[in-house]
C-alpha cells in the first residue's frame, strides 16, 4: 500500500521543464523537493544580491540563471515554500524566455546543482502523497490539460475542485456510520446500544445505491464530452453527407460534388456539437458497385458504420427512397443512430413513414442553409444521455474509478439483499464494509501502489 499515512517525503529534489515542449514566449522550469531553493541558489544569482532563502513564500526575484560561469538566460525565480505549495514541498520555478534550447540547458544546470530528472506526473503524484489533492482530482488534472470543448473543461475543472471527492466522500460517511452502528451493536450486547432500525438501514442503502448508480449512468455521456464521440455520416450517395460535414465543421473539407460517388477518401475532423465533441468522418455511401476503387470505400464505410457510437443516416427529402437508402437502414439496425432527412428547403417526395418506422430519432434538416442544426444537436444530445448532464456535481472521470464504484454498487446490493432476506446483520455489516472499501479505493485514501502507479503513469513529465 502506498497511502498518505506510510509515505515519506522523498529526499530527493526534482526538476522538469514544465511548460510545453514546444517554442513559446517563456518557459518554466520547476524544482521540488527539500533542497529546492539551495539548487535553485547554484544556478540562479538575482540582480538585487538576495537569496531565496531571504525572501518570503510566494515573492520573487528577478537575475540570472548561469551554468557555472556561464550565462544562460534572464530568469524570475518563484520561491513557494513547504507546504503551501502545489506540491507540498518547497518549489521554485524559474520562468526563463521560451525556446526548447534554452530550457534544456536551464534544466541540465539544476541536474548539475544536485536535482533528479521528474518522473512523469510525479510533481502531481506529490501532491497527491503529500495530501495536497485527492487522486480523483489528481486524475482531473491530466484530464484539464487534455479536455477538448467548455463542458469537457468544466467536468475536468470540477473534478479538480474534488466535486466528486466530496459526493462519494458523502456516500461513504453515511456507510461507515451505518457499520459502525451495526458492529457496535453486534460486539457490545449488553451495552445499551440501540437496536439498528431496520427502516433507516434501508434508507442509507438506498441512498447509496442511487447516488452510486446516478454515478455510473453518466459515465459513458461524461467520457462523449471528455474524449469525443465516433461518427459517422452515412447515406447513399448525393443526399448531403458533405454539405452536412461542411456545416458541422464551418469548413470546406470534403469535397463537395454535383456528381454521385465522388466522396470516395474518408475524411476526419472533429466537430463540437452542442456539448459534444464529434469525431466525424464522411464516409462513402453504401452502394452496390463494380467499380473496385468505390468498393473498397463501401466497405470501408460498412466497418466504420460497425465502429461508430454515433451514425448520421442521411437521407435525401427531395427524392424518393431508393435500394441503397434502405439497404442502409438494414446495415445500421440496432445502431446508435440519427436519420437526417436532408434538403428540407426541398419539396418533399421522400416516404416518411418508412424512416419513422425504422428510426427512432429523426431530424429535418437543410444542410445548404443550416436549418435544423439545433434540432440535430438536441437529438445529439438525447442520445448520449449529455443533455442533463452538469459535470460541475461531479462525474466519474477514468476507467479505474468507474471499476470502483461499480464494485462499491454490488457491496450495497449485497447488503440490500441481505437486509431484505432477514440474513444476519453480520453479513450485512461485511457487504458494507466491502462498499466503504472500494470508495476508500476511489479517492485514492487506500489505494494500491500499483493503482497510484497506473493513475500516474499516464501524465506527462513536468506535470
Ligand atoms: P454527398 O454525395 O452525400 O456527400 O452529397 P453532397 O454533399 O456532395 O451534396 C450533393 C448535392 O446536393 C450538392 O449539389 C449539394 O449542394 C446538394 N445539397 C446538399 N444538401 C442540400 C440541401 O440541404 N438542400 C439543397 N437544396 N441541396 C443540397
Amino acid at each position: 500500500m502506498e497511502n498518505r499515512e506510510t509515505y515519506s517525503p522523498s529526499s530527493k529534489t526534482i526538476a522538469a521543464i514544465s511548460t510545453p515542449q514546444a517554442p513559446g514566449g517563456i518557459g518554466i522550469v520547476r524544482i521540488s523537493g527539500p533542497r529546492a531553493r539551495e539548487i535553485a541558489g547554484k544556478v540562479f544569482t538575482s540582480k538585487r544580491g538576495k537569496t531565496l532563502d531571504e525572501i518570503k513564500g510566494y515573492t520573487a526575484l528577478y537575475g540570472r540563471v548561469h551554468d557555472g560561469d556561464e550565462a544562460i538566460d534572464e530568469a524570475i525565480a518563484l520561491n513557494y515554500t513547504a507546504p503551501a505549495s502545489f506540491t507540498g514541498e518547497d518549489v521554485v520555478e524559474l520562468s526563463c524566455h521560451g525556446g526548447l534550447y534554452l530550457l534544456r540547458r536551464v534544466l541540465k544546470a539544476v541536474f548539475s546543482a544536485g536535482a533528479v530528472p521528474a518522473g512523469p506526473g510525479e510533481f502531481t503524484r506529490r501532491a497527491f502523497l503529500n495530501g495536497k489533492i485527492g487522486l480523483t482530482e489528481a486524475e482531473s488534472v491530466m484530464q484539464l490539460i487534455g479536455a477538448q470543448g467548455g463542458q469537457a473543461a468544466k467536468a475536468a475543472l470540477a473534478g479538480h475542485d474534488g466535486a466528486l471527492e466530496k459526493k462519494i466522500r458523502k456516500i461513504r460517511e453515511s456507510l461507515i456510520q451505518t457499520a459502525a452502528h451495526l458492529s457496535a451493536w453486534a460486539d457490545y450486547p449488553e451495552d445499551d446500544i440501540p437496536e439498528v432500525n431496520e427502516e433507516s438501514l434501508h434508507e442509507t442503502l438506498r441512498f447509496a445505491k442511487e447516488e452510486l448508480d446516478r454515478l455510473l449512468s453518466q459515465f459513458d455521456a461524461g467520457r462523449a464530452i471528455r474524449e469525443g464521440v465516433v461518427t459517422v455520416i452515412a447515406g447513399r450517395p448525393n443526399v448531403g453527407k458533405s454539405t452536412l460535414m461542411n456545416l458541422l465543421s464551418g469548413c470546406e473539407r470534403s469535397i463537395v460534388t454535383e456528381y454521385a460517388g465522388t466522396t470516395r477518401d474518408i475524411v476526419e475532423d472533429t466537430v463540437i456539437l452542442g456539448d459534444v465533441p464529434l469525431r466525424l468522418s464522411d464516409t462513402a455511401g453504401i452502394h452496390l458497385t463494380e467499380d473496385p476503387v468505390e468498393l473498397i470505400g463501401v466497405e470501408r464505410a460498412r466497418e466504420r458504420i460497425r465502429e461508430a457510437q454515433l451514425i448520421l443516416a442521411v437521407f435525401d427529402s427531395s427524392q424518393g427512397l431508393n435500394d441503397e437508402d434502405r439497404e442502409l437502414v438494414s446495415v445500421i439496425r440496432d445502431a446508435p443512430s440519427i436519420a437526417v432527412v436532408n434538403k428540407s428547403d426541398l419539396p418533399a417526395k421522400i416516404d416518411l413513414e418508412y424512416i419513422k418506422y425504422n428510426f427512432k430519432r429523426i431530424v429535418y434538416i437543410s444542410a445548404l442553409s443550416g436549418e435544423g442544426l439545433e434540432q440535430l444537436k438536441n437529438a445529439v444530445a438525447e442520445l448520449l444521455h449529455t443533455a442533463g448532464l452538469n459535470p460541475a456535481e461531479g462525474i466519474l472521470f477514468t476507467e479505474r474509478q468507474r471499476d470502483a464504484a461499480r464494485r462499491a454498487g454490488e457491496g450495497v446490493d449485497e447488503a440490500l439483499a441481505a437486509v431484505e432476506s432477514g440474513i444476519t446483520l453480520d453479513a450485512v455489516t461485511v457487504s458494507i464494509e466491502g462498499a466503504i472499501s472500494a470508495l476508500l479505493e476511489l479517492t485514492g485514501e487506500r489505494a494500491t501502489e500499483a493503482v497510484v502507479d497506473s493513475v500516474f503513469h499516464h501524465f506527462c513529465v513536468g506535470k
